[in-house]
């Protein structure tokens, strides 16, 4: 192992490391199961993890405020949530689309899910890398049609491309992730357009827009708003997350916008009460204007963050960033260094957990994805880095 420097008594860890990561297929062992399993390591950052925490904690005061002091924890865990037409209608109201086109799902993974069961068979396009459910959770018999993105444009798509693949093969859909999951890379709203109109043929384009919230059209950091493609294209299904940018993994929120057909085809198939009563009281927040608005500053403030981020990281010797439109930085390893050893030196020596991206399916090369967390945290993350690296 050339590169990164490892400390003897440190092997155990190592190894340790190595067992778990293999275990847990493509998802990261998460810090939970990190504490429980290696208990000698002591975690200060979870830069693993993508979520913005300032959001959590304007959440956390609303919950705090509304719910717990208010005496209405139990009847929230008591009570049946609403129904999903109910939740969607209330979202319907602040994403300003008709609430026939909404389902609500427990988290966007249950509605990915659901896509890809019901609606993409035959041949579908997917650009990678990209984030694993949408391959893992294609339908036995559908042919899914990798698009490799190329690494000399940054991993960018290119909708010529992309749109000639899916067309020349006949494929019957296609799948975006925008900004895309592990590297950052965000496809504007002019050139989504311009994709949609080549894929109108298609019975469906599905759009991922879980990141969307710290993508960046220009300098005014304008919140982005893709509801109105929707409505011009019948067959896009747009997949949203809230466990990213409101910081509410563990709600479990997440909903999809679609034809109104495809989203009755879906009730009919379940999805009543999936969801909860913790997520439904955030997307009752999530329709008011005072909590719109401080979101909006939290959101900012993300953004901020990982712009200042990225900067900083594009200083570090022996690796290279790649410009984000995430709330983290994909960061490449210059050849001779592993993912797998620099992880393991920073969370020994630093406590700090970067996502070692050598799973992901389409990156070349030798990858970690660093989450933004928070002014103080992400220098803590880039001194630790400047230490291993250096
Ligand atoms: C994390 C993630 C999701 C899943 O989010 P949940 O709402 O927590 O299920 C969906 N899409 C992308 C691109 C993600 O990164």
């Amino acid at each position: 192992m050339s590169g990164i420097r490892q400390h003897l008594h440190e092997r155990v860890i190592y190894d340790k490391l190595a067992r778990l990561k293999s275990e847990s297929g493509s998802h990261s062992p998460s810090i939970q199961t990190l504490r429980q399993t290696i208990p000698e390591l002591e975690i200060r950052v979870d830069a693993c993890f993508l979520s913005n925490p300032h959001a959590t904690d304007l959440f956390m005061k609303y919950l705090e405020v509304e719910v717990i002091n208010a005496g209405l924890l139990r009847e929230v865990l008591e009570y049946y949530p609403s129904q999903n037409r109910v939740i969607a209608a209330h979202l319907a109201q602040s994403i300003g689309v008709p609430p026939s086109n909404i389902i609500v799902g427990n988290g966007a993974t249950e509605l990915i899910q659901a896509v890809m069961y019901h609606f993409v068979h035959g041949k579908v396009v997917l650009p990678i890398p990209t984030f694993s459910p949408y391959y893992e959770f294609a339908r036995p018999g559908t042919d899914v049609s990798y698009h490799q993105l190329s690494k000399a444009r940054g991993y960018a798509l290119d909708i010529e491309d992309f749109a000639r693949s899916a067309l020349s093969q006949s494929a019957s859909a296609a799948i975006l992730i925008n900004p895309n999951n592990p590297t950052g890379a965000y496809l504007g709203i002019a050139e989504l357009r311009e994709l949609l109109e080549r894929l109108r043929t298609l019975d469906v384009v599905v759009v991922d827009e879980s990141f969307i919230h710290f993508a960046r059209e220009d300098e005014t950091l304008t919140p982005i708003n893709l509801y109105p493609l929707a409505q011009m294209y019948p067959n896009l299904i747009l997949v949203k997350s809230m466990s990213k940018d409101f910081g509410v993994a563990g709600a479990r929120a997440g909903y999809a916008v679609m034809s109104s057909e495809r989203v009755d085809v879906l009730l009919a198939d379940g999805f009543l009460w999936n969801s909860n009563g913790i997520a439904e009281y955030f997307f009752s927040l999530y329709s008011r204007p005072e909590f719109r608005q401080q979101y909006e500053s939290v959101r900012r403030r993300a953004v901020q963050e990982t712009v200042d981020l990225q900067a900083e990281l594009s200083l570090l010797p022996r690796s290279r960033v790649y410009p984000s439109h995430g709330n983290f930085v994909l960061l490449e390893l210059l050849p001779g260094l592993s993912s797998g050893d620099l992880v393991s030196a920073l969370l020994v020596r630093h406590g700090i957990y970067l996502r070692n991206c050598d799973d992901k399916i389409g990156l070349q090369g030798s990858y970690v994805r660093v989450a933004s967390r928070g002014a103080d945290d992400n220098s803590r993350i880039v001194e630790a880095l400047k230490d291993v690296l250096l």
